[in-house]
């Protein structure tokens, strides 16, 4: 479904992905995990069209969507919810999931999924006019992945959902993660919480200072000694 075909990315002088492939099959929840700035972060701004890969390419459903403008890919389905969740805190939780579904084709369907929305969090439905910045950290993850929904993600790229969460409101978002991806939806969890990714991902890479270092099933890359020293960054 999703492709990433040997790409080379970097910041000015520096190179932050070094011929990095990776592939998401329809359906799947995929894992990518590694430490500090290993390049997670800049491998999914790749995808959404935010950072320009130097070289190779990404392919979405076998169309070449390397050079496409972040609006372009978005109007694909592919949708980001950034580290930090970024949301609009003087703005409404509504108005926020709004702000998620102003996409020509995501107007059209705008009540439908902002009910999908709320019937899987219904504690967004109790805050619906409160303002995005007095929620709680595991709310606004919560209003992060609702205004993916309303964008119409069939790939949702999650980055560090569980950054910064309490224990209750980790295995919360995880529980939510799960249940969407058996409702059907292609994810993308990149995390640094190994454990809780291993369980919940059927298949993981591991990026090494902007190199995959392995990658297979997770429970054959959970017990590889790369992973440990890619992830401790040794
Ligand atoms: P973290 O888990 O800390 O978010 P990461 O695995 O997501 O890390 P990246 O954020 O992709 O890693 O960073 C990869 C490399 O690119 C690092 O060396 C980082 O310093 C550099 N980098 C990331 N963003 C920028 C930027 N906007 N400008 C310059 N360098 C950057």
């Amino acid at each position: 479904m999703l492709e990433v075909r040997s790409i080379t990315a970097g910041y000015d002088g520096s190179t932050a992905l070094d011929d990095v492939s990776i592939e998401i099959r329809s359906g799947e929840l995929v894992g990518l995990l590694g430490a500090n700035n290993a390049g997670k972060s800049t491998l999914i701004n790749c995808l959404s069209g935010i950072v320009k890969p130097r070289s190779g390419s990404i392919h979405f459903e076998g169309e070449d969507i390397s050079g496409l403008d972040p609006h372009e890919v978005v109007e694909r389905g592919i949708i980001q919810v950034p580290e930090g969740r970024l949301v609009f805190p003087q703005m409404s939780v509504r108005e926020n999931l709004l702000m998620g579904g102003i996409g020509r084709q995501a107007r059209a369907l705008r009540s439908e999924r902002m009910d999908k929305v709320l019937v899987t969090f219904p504690r967004l439905q109790e805050r619906l006019t409160q303002d995005a910045g007095t929620l709680s950290g595991g709310e606004q993850q919560m209003l992060a992945i609702g205004r993916g929904m309303m964008a119409g993600a069939r790939v949702l790229m999650l980055d560090e959902p569980s950054l910064g969460l309490s224990p209750l409101f980790v295995q919360y978002i995880f529980e939510t993660i799960r249940s969407l991806h058996e409702s059907g939806l292609t994810i993308l969890l990149v995390e640094q919480n190994s454990n809780l990714t291993f369980r919940h991902a059927s298949r993981c890479y591991v990026l090494e200072r902007g190199r995959v270092a392995i990658h297979g099933p997770s429970s054959v890359v959970k017990d590889d000694p790369a992973t440990r020293k890619a992830y401790l960054g040794l």
